[in-house]
Order: structure tokens, then C-alpha cells, then sequence
């Protein structure tokens, strides 16, 4: 038994079977039981077993992450052992378990590890309703402890809680320009710093990749539990983690922009298939099965022709329409992406910015493209000299500048978060750059921490993801998806604290 350690502590009980390569091919036959595996009483379309890799070194897993047939989850994320070693979490068919398995039986120093599935609960159901036709959300920060939510919102109900809260708390809301490729409106709101847009400085969003299930309920939580502490004078509590009416009022006071729901097509797919759907639903290139539909996280104007900006072999993403992580057919050829970044134009003031993403129990912070550097400014992702030299890590051709002074600030806001995450009681999670070990192109953080680079008339972002959740657990159990929404409300708490002690303007 090994890799236990990989979920942290108060998680569910993992077991991972450990599986020498040399013994792969006969054992296979018993594990074949992925068939019946049900989710939401839908038999899983793709068959994809969560699996995870461990070896030595990251550098172990670098051929891996390079095929893009295979799914990492967000992004292929390392990360180090109790025992010293290295992990990488996937999900794999059976045939590419096999597949790889065979491949890697020159490396005996490097296992594949099962997830048993036959020890998870059920996975948290996704409402049938429609819970808030009249009522606003209730978070469960403003509710007493042990307080817990039944379901997953359907999409009707992301959409009529925003409305809800509009009609309860006067929160604001802005239609998006582009509709989705199934023909959905896209709505953003604004809440706390009143109808001037250049007042409002924190910009959070949610539910881009699909199936990554309590993603726009962290956030519509969130912003509920302020609006309603606000309203009543009172503070808020996430398990052990408590806040004051002050530092509710001085969150709100920075004027918060959220977008809880990016990816609609894919988010009511995924809810309908209980397929492990990512990806957008476009058709135009690939009209069936994993054809179909963009990486709406590789869809950014970010070094998004990775083919000439990286250096060969380089897979930030893919130009296949099978892959999961497939960047589109240009920078910003989706409407969602459009929408997304159609909100830095509204509110020209926005400093801070936060994708919400599952699974890996990390916040990840810039760059995402290679290894940072304050030394070099000309050594950026503007600078022609360096196409085909980014994004390996560990050397020295190239790694992506920022000022000192910004590393500072953000990993002083990504320590901040981890910490008020893991204070709530329930696991630890990790502040880590967004590179890792392996570079991405064309992804939201990125391109928000990009945009005065290229042009310095635009304002300063600073770019975070939050991975909540296990690694490569996207769909919660019941018990999970409230100690997310726990554990992300409090890591936002403390993120919009430290980005207003670091400053606003
Ligand atoms: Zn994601």
C-alpha cells in the first residue's frame, strides 16, 4: 500500500493497489469492473479510471505528460511525497493503462496506482429544482456548523441564484457580448463599490472546465455569505476559520466582479452525461464524441500558438480536437473566452483575478509558462528571440520575467490563502507557481497577468487559479463538495485580505 499520503489528511479513505509494471499486463484482467461504475445513475461514457504515477523525480514524468492523449486533469501537477518521492495524477482507460504500463517496464523505478473505487461514497447529487425562483443562496458561512447543502446547483439554478441575488442584496449584473455555441446568454455581476465600474478591483470566475462539479457554488456561496453578513451586521465562519463584519465590509468596499458560470454548454452536458465532460460543446471542429468542443483554459491569447512560441516537444496544450486540452482554432476563438476577458474591458480597474478550477488542492500563481526571473525584463513572452526556447524546466535558455516586487506580492497572497484553507481544519493545501514542472499556454491566469506586459496602458492583474478538491476528484462526494465550499470560502476570504493589505490600485 502506498500513496495514501497524496490526500491529505480528514479526506475519505483512499486505497491504492500498487501495481508493479512487470505484473501489468495480468492484472489488468481484474480491475476491469470500470463498466459499471455509475455517477448520478449514468454510466460513465469516457471509462476513465482515476490513476496516479510515482517515481523519484518529477523529471520521471516528463514523456507522460507530454502525450496529449492523456488526461492530467487542469494541468499535469507533481507533486512531492511524505517519502521523498513524486506523484502525477491522470485518468486513463483501461487500454492506456496498458498501454503505458508496457511502455514503462524499462523503468521499474516508476509505478501506476489505482484509485479503488469501490470505497467512495456516492457523489453528490445535482439539484432537480430550482432552489432560489425566489429565495437567495444561503452559504454556509452564515449558517451554524455542521450546516450542510444537499446538492450540486443544475444550471437553471446558477442563473436564477445570480438573479436571486440581484432581486435580495441589489446586487448588479452585465450581459456578456457573445452568445455560447448552443446559443446560452452569458451574465457577469458587481457587487460592493457601487455603479462606478473603474471602483470595482476583484474578479473571480468559475465553472470553465466542465465537469470540475461545486465550482459556481463556491464562488455564489461566497459572495451570498458577504452579502448576507453585510446585511446583518455579523461576521462569517468556515469550521475553525472566522472573520469579523469588518473584514466582510472591506471585501465588499473592493468591489468584487464574479462570473460564476464560464462554460455552460459543457457544464449542462457534463450534468446530463455524468461523462466527465471538460471541454466546450463547439462542434466546428470535431463532430463527435472526445472531438467535440475547446480547452476553454488553453483558449486564451497567452503564447496560445505554443507551436512556435515552444520549444519542440513542448505540449502546453494540443492542436488535436481530441484532446482534451485542444486550444481552438485561434487565440479567443471560443464566445466564453470572449465573455471572460470582455470583463477586464468593463471593469478597467480590476487588479486581482481568480480562476476556480478542481482537482489538486493547490493555488497556483504566475507564470505558467516557464520558471520566473527578475533579472532579464527582455527575456518575456513578447521577445521573438526567444520562440521555440520556453517552457522546459530546469534550464537556462529561457524562464518569463516579472518584477521582483510582484513575485513578492503574490506569493505572499497565495501563502495567505493556503493558510486561512488549511486553518478551517479539514486538509492542508499548497501555494505553487503555475508552471510546476510542466508549462501551459493559453490559460486564464496567465493571460490576466499578461495583459499590462503587452500593453501598459491596460492595468496590472495578477493571475490565480484555486484547485479545491483531490486530485482528479471532480466529482465530490456529498461530504467533499460541503468541505469544499468550506475550505475555497475562507482561501477566498484571505485571498481578497492579503491582494487589499498588498493594495487595490
Ligand atoms: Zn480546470
Amino acid at each position: 500500500m502506498v500513496g495514501a499520503g497524496c490526500c491529505g489528511g480528514g479526506g475519505y479513505a483512499v486505497a491504492f493497489v500498487l501495481l508493479r509494471a512487470t505484473f501489468f499486463a495480468s492484472i489488468i484482467m481484474k480491475y476491469s469492473l470500470v463498466a459499471g461504475l455509475v455517477f448520478q445513475g449514468t454510466v460513465v461514457l469516457a471509462e476513465l479510471l482515476p490513476v496516479h504515477f510515482k517515481a523519484p523525480t518529477a523529471a520521471h514524468f516528463i514523456d507522460i505528460v507530454r502525450n496529449d492523449t492523456f488526461d492530467f486533469g487542469c494541468r499535469p501537477i507533481a507533486h512531492p511525497t511524505d517519502d521523498g518521492h513524486f506523484t502525477l495524477h491522470a485518468l486513463l482507460t483501461e487500454e492506456q493503462i496498458a498501454h503505458v504500463s508496457k511502455e514503462y517496464e524499462w523503468m521499474p523505478e516508476m509505478s501506476i496506482h489505482r484509485q479503488d473505487l469501490s470505497k467512495r461514497a456516492a457523489t453528490a447529487p445535482i439539484g432537480t429544482g430550482n432552489r432560489f425562483t425566489t429565495n437567495a443562496p444561503v452559504g454556509l458561512g452564515t449558517q451554524a456548523s455542521g450546516a450542510t447543502i444537499a446538492s450540486i446547483m443544475n444550471v437553471n439554478e446558477i442563473n436564477s441564484a445570480i438573479q436571486a441575488l440581484v432581486k435580495t442584496y441589489g446586487v448588479s449584473t452585465i450581459t456578456l457580448p457573445n452568445r455560447t455555441f448552443n446559443g446560452a446568454t452569458q451574465v457577469a455581476a458587481f457587487v460592493g463599490a457601487g455603479t462606478d465600474k473603474s471602483a470595482y478591483h476583484l474578479y473571480l470566475s468559475a465553472g470553465m472546465h466542465a465537469r470540475e462539479r461545486g465550482g459556481p457554488d463556491n464562488l455564489l456561496y461566497w459572495i451570498s455569505d458577504l452579502l448576507a453578513a453585510n446585511k446583518a451586521g455579523s461576521g462569517l465562519t468556515y469550521g475553525r476559520k472566522t472573520y469579523t463584519n469588518a473584514q466582510v465590509k472591506s471585501i465588499l468596499a473592493a468591489g468584487i466582479v464574479f462570473f460564476p458560470l464560464v462554460n455552460p454548454d459543457g457544464v449542462a452536458y457534463d450534468q446530463s452525461s455524468g461523462s466527465l465532460w471538460r471541454k466546450n460543446r463547439n462542434t466546428r471542429s470535431g463532430s463527435s464524441g472526445s472531438s467535440i468542443g475547446v480547452d476553454l483554459n488553453r483558449n486564451f491569447d497567452f503564447l496560445w500558438n505554443f507551436k512556435k512560441f515552444f520549444a519542440a516537444g513542448e505540449t502546453p496544450a494540443s492542436t488535436s480536437p481530441s484532446s482534451e486540452a485542444f486550444y481552438g482554432t485561434a487565440a479567443f476563438s471560443e464566445p466564453e473566452t470572449k465573455n471572460h476577458v470582455s470583463i477586464y474591458d468593463s471593469f478597467p480597474k480590476i487588479r486581482w483575478f481568480m480562476d476556480i478550477h478542481s482537482a489538486a488542492g493547490d493555488i497556483l500563481y504566475s507564470w505558467g509558462d516557464d520558471e520566473n526571473q527578475a533579472t532579464t525584463p527582455t527575456m518575456n513572452f513578447l521577445n521573438a528571440a526567444y520562440d521555440g526556447k520556453r517552457g522546459p524546466v530546469g534550464d537556462t535558455a529561457y524562464k518569463e520575467y516579472a518584477p521582483s516586487a510582484d513575485i513578492t506580492n503574490i506569493k505572499n497572497v497565495a501563502a495567505k490563502t493556503v493558510a486561512a484553507m488549511k486553518a478551517v481544519g479539514g486538509r492542508s493545501y499548497s501555494a505553487i507557481q503555475a508552471v510546476g514542472l510542466y508549462a501551459t499556454s493559453g490559460a486564464s491566469d496567465d493571460y490576466a497577468y499578461s495583459r499590462h506586459f503587452a500593453d501598459s496602458g491596460k492595468n496590472k492583474i495578477h493571475g490565480f487559479t484555486m484547485e479545491f478538491g483531490y486530485s482528479t476528484n471532480f466529482y465530490p462526494t456529498s461530504s467533499e463538495f460541503n468541505q469544499n465550499i468550506l475550505d475555497t470560502n475562507a482561501g477566498f476570504m484571505d485571498w481578497a485580505l492579503a491582494a487589499i493589505a498588498v493594495g487595490l490600485e
